[in-house]
């Protein structure tokens, strides 16, 4: 017998207790636990300190940078970018309409224009196609999103010849043409938050390959001081640092940057594993010059609303993914069409993924999502 999860029952109970699936879980441990010990007992509990020069580096060696600088968040490394770059009033920035809102919001952080361009059927990234058609003389950068850890057409980009920030927040582990996520554009951010798939609760980092862009950053990010002229303010900088408290967690998750995101890929082939023959089932299309990484996996299934409404009824924390940028209410003064990515936005579902979620973790999300669908068809 099964009940309306599709859980067997066990002497009469479930053995699935309610809320047990979060959507994702930081995978932080001991050795990361003794790391942020060992920052404390030596007092760099701020924006400097040796984590941060360790943690900086190793990140800069996984994602084949010259230049990596540590951030308070993914958010600010993105404002940041654009600040380096000079991008200000006045100025245009495309955007892919089928993203988590940050790369839009910092644009209009820094008094610039988002202009939202839809994005590719074939790989839910920028649609590189309708970039052309809305760029004017205006159009200063690009943010390539490298949306759910599938990188974008990076050849297609540069023949635009826009200057690009890659957004790889959520694409540790992600390569194009065998080059990691993370090592294009003229500058790349990653986000560290306790949900993607390399963590230190609240963190990111800029990387770069320019030693002048480099620099720019450092320098915004250390409130416009560079080291060697203590006190001297040239440009107008902000306190955007990292601590060495957070990079001691840092250093050790890039230390596990393989185990941590291989893991999550396994989670997303026993989702589409067991998924796959279900009617109308469609986990996120990669492209054959992808290498993906999971961050969320992300599917489309009929019946969007009761579905979610019976995992959360199961414990399951699924969830509608992001609307559109099209459809945010802070973007209604820039409104552009993209029916692909308001169609995708419309149909999309994020389901539980962790590197600490285990077969049976995955197995309970699957029976709940089928046990939902043949009630569904009996009642048709
Ligand atoms: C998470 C995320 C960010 C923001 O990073 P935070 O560290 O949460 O500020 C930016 N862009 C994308 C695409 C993200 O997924």
């Amino acid at each position: 017998m099964s009940d309306a999860c599709g859980m067997m029952r066990d002497g009469g109970s479930t053995r699935i207790p309610p809320s047990s699936m979060p959507l994702s879980r930081p995978d932080i441990g001991e050795v990361e636990r003794r790391s942020v010990d060992e920052a404390i007992r030596s007092g760099w509990i701020s924006g400097t300190g040796p984590y941060l020069a360790k943690f900086e580096e190793a990140l800069a060696q996984q994602v084949q940078r010259r230049h990596v600088i540590a951030t308070a968040n993914g958010t600010l490394a993105l404002e940041v970018a654009l600040r380096a770059m000079g991008v200000g009033y006045g100025d245009e920035v495309i955007v892919p309409a089928f993203t988590f809102a940050a790369p839009a919001l910092c644009v209009l952080a820094v008094g610039a224009t988002p202009v939202i361009a839809d994005i590719d059927e074939s790989t839910w990234t920028l649609d590189v196609g309708d970039a052309e058609r809305k760029r004017t003389s205006r159009t200063r950068a690009v943010i390539a999103v490298d949306v759910l850890g599938h990188p974008c057409d990076f050849d297609a980009l540069d023949r635009l010849g826009i200057p690009v920030i890659e957004d790889a927040a959520e694409a540790h582990g992600a390569q194009y043409r065998g080059e990691p996520a993370g090592s294009f554009g003229l500058i790349s951010v990653f986000s560290f938050h306790a949900n993607k798939p390399v963590s230190t609760g609240e963190g990111g980092c800029v990387g770069t390959d320019s030693g002048e862009l480099a620099e720019r950053v450092r320098c915004i990010v250390n409130h416009g001081m560079v080291a060697d002229e203590p006190y001297l303010h040239r440009v107008v900088g902000r306190n955007f640092r990292m601590t060495n408290l957070t990079a001691a967690i840092g250093f050790v998750q890039v230390e596990r940057w393989d185990e941590l995101t291989s893991k999550r890929n396994e989670i997303a082939r026993r989702y589409d594993e067991l998924l796959g023959d279900l009617p109308g089932y469609r986990s996120r299309p990669k492209a054959e010059w992808a290498h993906y990484s999971c961050w969320l996996h992300t599917v489309v299934l009929p019946d969007r609303t009761s579905l979610i409404t019976h995992l959360r009824a199961c414990g399951v924390d699924a969830r509608p993914v992001w609307p559109a940028l099209t459809e945010q209410p802070v973007l209604q003064e820039y409104p552009a069409y993209c029916p692909v990515a308001e169609r995708i936005a419309q149909q999309a579902i994020f389901l539980p993924t962790s590197s600490l979620m285990s077969a049976e973790d995955v197995d309970m999300v699957c029976s709940a999502i089928k046990s939902h669908i043949a009630t569904r068809s009996k009642k048709w």
